[in-house]
Order: C-alpha cells, then sequence, then structure tokens
C-alpha cells in the first residue's frame, strides 16, 4: 500500500527542510558536503532545545558554515490557514499542505494532559464508511516533516500561553499504518532525546488494522489503539471494508502479540453507532470477543458529519452500553466529545480548503442523542 506520490522533499534537488531529519540522517547529509558530523548534533540542539531556526543565531557554528548551510537546510513549516479554538478548550489547527489541500490538527486538554492529534495523510483509502475521512480518497501521504511540522508549530504557538504538548496521537486524518516511512520517521524526531524528547509512552498510534505492519508500532516500543468498532467480523467488515483482508480472529492475534513485546495494554476504540454498534448485546459479544486481549476499551459515541447515513445513540443509550461493558469487568472509558463546535471531533476531519469551513457548518440543529452539543466522549485514548 506504500507506493503513491510520498514525501513531496524527499528526492527534491535543493535545499532540504530541517524537519525531514533524523540526527542520522543529518549527518549523513552534512557529510556529503565534508562536515563533521558533530554539527548536525549542535543544529538539533538549537532547533528542538533552543527553538533557534536561524543559522546567524547559531554562534558556536562559524560564520562561513552558517553561510553554507543556509543554501543546504531550511526551516519552512506549513502556513496555518486558521487556528479555532472551542468552547471546551479544543483548537483545531488547519494546515495548507499545498495544492488546495488542508490537513488538520487537534489540541485536546483535560485535567493532567495536552493532547496533540495529528494527520498522517490527505484523505485515507481504508473507507470505513462512518469516517468523513475515509469518504475523501488518498490524495496524498503526508512527509516526516509535514507531520513534525504539526507537532511545532502547535508547541510553538501553545508556548504563548505557556503551555506544553503532553501526548501526540496519530489519530487525525489518515491511516498512519498507511504511511509508515514518514509516520515512524517522525515519531523518531519526537521520542528521541536530540529531537522534541517525548516519552514513547505519550505517543499512541492508532490503526485500523493493517496487520502486516503492526509490528512496527512494538518496535518502535509506542503504544497501540486499534479502531475496532464492530463486536463480530460480520458488523466490523459492514462499517469497516478492510476488515474483509485482515479479519478480527488474525487482528486480536497481532495485538496479543503487540502485547507480549511490550507489555503494554492496546487502546480498542469502538465508535457507537445506532442501531448498528450500540445495543447491550453488542456489548455483551464485544467483551467476550476481547476476554483475552489486554486491552482497555474506549468507546466513541459517533460523530455526525452531513450525509453520513449513521447516526450517534441516544446518550441514555451510550451510557447503558458503558455501564453493561463496565459489569461484565472490561475496563471502559466513555469521554466527553471534544471540539465539536469547530468541527473537531473524531471523524470530523477534511481535507480539502475549500470545503473545510468548519466554524460554518451547522452542527447545533443536528439532534444528536436528542441533545444538542453537549455530550459525551471524543475516543482520546486513556494513554
Ligand atoms: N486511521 C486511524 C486513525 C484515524 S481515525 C484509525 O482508523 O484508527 C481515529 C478514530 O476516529 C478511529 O478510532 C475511528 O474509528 C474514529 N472515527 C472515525 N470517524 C468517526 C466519527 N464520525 N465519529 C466518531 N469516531 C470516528
Ligand atoms: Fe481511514 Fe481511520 Fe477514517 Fe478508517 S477511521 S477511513 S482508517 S481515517
Amino acid at each position: 500500500m506504500q507506493p503513491l506520490e510520498n514525501t513531496p522533499t524527499a528526492d527534491a534537488v535543493g535545499p532540504r527542510n530541517f524537519y525531514s531529519f533524523t540526527l542520522e540522517n543529518l549527518e549523513a547529509y552534512l557529510k556529503q558536503y565534508g562536515k563533521e558530523k558533530f554539527r548536525a548534533q549542535q543544529i538539533f540542539k538549537w532547533v528542538y532545545e533552543q527553538r533557534v531556526t536561524d543559522f546567524d543565531q547559531m554562534l558556536n557554528l562559524s560564520k562561513d558554515l552558517r553561510a553554507e548551510l543556509k543554501n543546504l537546510i531550511t526551516f519552512d513549516l506549513p502556513p496555518v490557514l486558521k487556528h479555532l479554538i472551542s468552547v471546551d478548550g479544543t483548537q483545531k489547527f488547519l494546515f495548507d499542505v499545498r495544492d488546495g489541500n488542508s490537513i488538520e490538527a487537534v489540541v485536546i486538554p483535560s485535567d493532567d494532559r495536552l493532547t496533540l492529534c495529528v494527520s498522517s495523510e490527505i484523505g485515507c483509502n481504508m473507507g470505513c464508511h462512518f469516517c468523513f475521512t475515509g469518504k475523501q480518497k488518498l490524495k496524498r501521504r503526508l512527509s516526516t516533516e509535514e507531520i513534525v511540522g504539526q507537532f511545532m508549530i502547535v508547541q510553538d504557538s501553545l508556548k504563548k500561553t505557556n503551555q506544553k504538548i503532553s501526548n501526540i496521537v496519530f489519530m487525525g486524518m489518515g491511516e498512519p499504518l498507511d504511511n509508515c516511512e514518514a509516520v515512524f520517521g517522525s515519531i523518531e524526531v519526537i521520542h528521541s532525546p536530540w529531537g522534541v524528547n517525548l516519552s514513547r509512552k505519550k505517543i499512541t498510534v492508532s490503526t485500523s488494522g493493517l496487520i502486516p505492519e503492526m509490528y512496527r508500532v512494538a518496535d518502535a516500543k509506542v503504544r497501540l489503539a486499534v479502531s475496532l468498532n464492530g463486536y463480530n467480523d460480520e458488523v466490523r467488515s459492514e462499517v469497516m471494508p478492510i476488515n474483509k483482508k485482515y479479519p478480527l480472529k488474525d487482528l486480536l492475534e497481532e495485538c496479543k502479540r503487540y502485547y507480549k513485546a511490550t507489555g503494554e495494554r492496546i487502546t480498542m476504540e469502538y465508535v457507537l453507532l445506532k442501531g448498528i454498534t450500540d445495543q447491550i448485546s453488542h456489548a455483551k459479544e464485544l467483551v467476550r470477543l476481547l476476554k483475552d486481549v489486554p486491552c482497555k476499551i474506549n468507546l466513541i459515541p459517533f460523530n455526525e458529519h452531513p450525509g453520513s447515513g449513521f447516526e450517534r445513540p441516544s446518550d441514555e443509550t451510550v451510557q447503558a452500553f458503558h455501564t453493561e461493558a463496565m459489569r461484565l469487568g472490561a475496563q471502559v472509558l466513555l469521554r466527553r466529545t471534544m471540539g465539536r463546535d469547530i468541527f473537531a471531533a473524531c471523524g470530523q476531519l477534511a481535507t480539502k480548503v475549500k470545503v473545510d469551513h468548519p466554524e460554518r457548518m451547522d452542527i447545533s440543529n443536528s439532534k444528536i442523542g436528542g441533545t444538542n452539543v453537549r455530550s459525551f466522549s471524543r475516543g482520546q485514548p486513556s494513554v
């Protein structure tokens, strides 16, 4: 599933974007130009520790070297088209990634953390029927610098209010395991001490279940979330076509392998779709299905978007499902929906600048479980 138009600057001639580099890559790149290895470490320190991105301010580099580096490396980040702040404190950043495409990153505050949800692709080919991104076919995979760029722009913006990203989840637009090279490259930058230096335990990759690539999540020693969304193969295949290729039995075996390798429990995301996945009997089947998989379940009441054909269950139904799953002994979480007034909730992210006018999208009149905007979960994992 990898080949397609990929990493826009990877093979480009001319200056390379700094945010595409791991330490090792930069050392190799500088070596091509006869520069010492330790220069890479120095530049990394300036950029990620000091947030200095002007070579003229990197005073431990000689003047000549600084002049040369300016022709070899840029620090461009995708321009921010919009920055929206929800009444609940959720923030959405819309970035221009050229060709009329945009991507979104969302910051979700909670008691003890500030979680950044990043996009990994423009659109998504997995075609899950309930997902707004899935309706927009894959246009392009993001590059490492576009993923790291989302982090840096948001972090720089939060600094103004003395806030800091504490967790990052790959739960925005796209299927991260369909873009492994860039996703795991960005993870290396984000967790490494020479980079952003965020603990691996604070990084979560969410997948619809691309089994052949799941071992990489364990190898990177980051957390795994799986979009389950069905309590048996029939239902899951109906809402997530990928299940026909990678059915539940194999998926759950792979999850157990992840647990064996890392000792970390998996977060199972389960979208509650009215009449399809939200009944008490479904809760029973779900708990039975997961009985020997070390995991916690994250319930996400469906976030409505125009023309989806699915409905959000009532708050009472959601509550009853949650209670039943808990009664049966599952560790199951139901979280407040965040950012719906700025169209930033799970499955509501769009790719086109033109169609993306979330602040104009009137969801206040849509019947959402019999209530308006107030409701439960966003599906943010408890990691
Ligand atoms: N492609 C990855 C990560 C992005 S989707 C994956 O599928 O895991 C992140 C989460 O949003 C998934 O768990 C998905 O099931 C959920 N989601 C998608 N559309 C949604 C919607 N309309 N309402 C609620 N959750 C949704
Ligand atoms: Fe893609 Fe995830 Fe949406 Fe499915 S739920 S279409 S895998 S982004």
